[in-house]
């Protein structure tokens, strides 16, 4: 039988050998001691595409989210997240357990939260109710599927933001997907934040690595809260090489993921067995009619194609760098097959 077909995520690629030759040339240092030469390139480089001052490179994805939380929002204080955003399922309890900030949830139907659903969540002072610390906008949206947060909405949000004086983070782990959704520049997306993270490890193919970006000084304060969290990291520029790498050869295909994904939800679109939206970007959520979401994963990891369970009668596909469009079509013909 051939190698699976491997759709649970975007984050099972393996560095290709460009990438590990870039990693393996990396000029170092120990970036806590005095720098690292590569990390702070890949970090200059990350600031000036998402339109910021100053970027940090961080281990983690959430890591970087979190520290964006631990450096703008009080203990006691609420901040305003989508109800199926990261923060809230993903980060392990981090902001109640790291900083005793309160979620407040605010659901939407497809992950994407408005300018008008922010401004209503928004406290207005009072005596008897917490007070309102920030906002966290997620572009684009894993759980909903990979959706798209267009421009327009970002920036509402980012008015309403500084309407009330409040931080705007953007959890950006998939923004190089809406940007290239979008055919819109990075940069634009990223200045609507007051803060921004970006993932290597997602779509750009690389092992490791997320960065945030903000001012410069935030950037200071970011620095002490990652140090703080376990994230100093010493010859950090092996992994920051593989970043680099990938903004230069990974990030101009990313639009095929797009098609990739596409070509996966063909085959199924009108199938009696599942229901399933076209994919706005590189992730499908197929709603299974006929199996429960544990039995779809044994039946189709036996026919050869990886997929994981996002619900009880729902499952996530996740196209990527190693899955080929023609790889991706196959995939759903056998999902078709397998499951009809
Ligand atoms: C993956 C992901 C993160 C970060 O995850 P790590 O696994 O910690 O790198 C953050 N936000 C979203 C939306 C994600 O999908």
């Amino acid at each position: 039988m051939n190698a699976p077909i491997d759709l649970r995520s975007d984050t099972v690629t393996r560095p290709s050998a460009g990438m590990r030759r870039a990693m393996a040339e990396a000029e170092v240092g120990d970036d806590v001691l005095d720098g690292d030469p590569t990390t702070r390139r890949l970090e200059e480089r990350v600031a000036e595409v998402l339109g910021h001052e100053a970027a940090l490179f961080f281990p983690s994805g959430t890591q970087a989210n979190e520290t964006a939380i631990g450096i703008q929002v009080r203990p006691g204080l609420e901040v305003i997240v989508e109800a199926n955003g990261h923060h809230i399922h993903y980060e392990m309890g981090a902001l109640a357990a790291l900083w005793g900030v309160q979620p407040r949830a605010v659901a939407t139907p497809d992950g994407t939260l408005s300018a008008g659903l922010v401004e209503a969540a928004i406290r207005a002072p009072s005596a008897f109710t917490p007070r309102t610390g920030g906002i966290v906008i997620e572009n684009t949206h894993n759980v909903a599927g990979g959706t798209v947060m267009p421009l327009e909405t970002m920036r509402a949000i980012r008015d309403v933001a500084a309407r009330h004086q409040l931080p705007l983070h953007v959890d950006g782990a998939r923004l190089w997907n809406a940007a290239a959704a979008l055919a819109c520049p990075l940069r634009a997306l990223g200045e609507t934040g007051t803060t921004v993270m970006v993932s290597f490890s997602k779509g750009l193919g690389c092992p490791v690595g997320s960065c945030l970006a903000g001012s410069r000084a935030l950037m200071a304060e970011a620095w002490t809260v990652r140090k703080r969290l376990g994230g100093g990291m010493r010859q950090s520029g092996v992994l920051a090489a593989a970043c680099l790498y990938a903004l230069d050869h990974t990030l101009p295909r990313i639009a095929e993921d797009h098609a990739a994904a596409r070509a996966f939800f063909e085959p199924l679109a009108d199938h009696p067995a599942v229901r399933v939206a076209p994919p706005p970007t590189n992730i499908v959520m197929l709603d299974l009619v006929r199996h429960d979401a544990d039995t779809a994963v044994r039946l189709l990891t036996e026919a050869g194609v990886l997929v994981v369970r996002i619900g009880p009668r729902r499952v996530r596909v996740v196209t990527h760098l190693d899955v080929s469009v023609a790889d991706a079509a196959r995939a759903g013909e056998i999902v078709a097959r397998t499951l009809g």
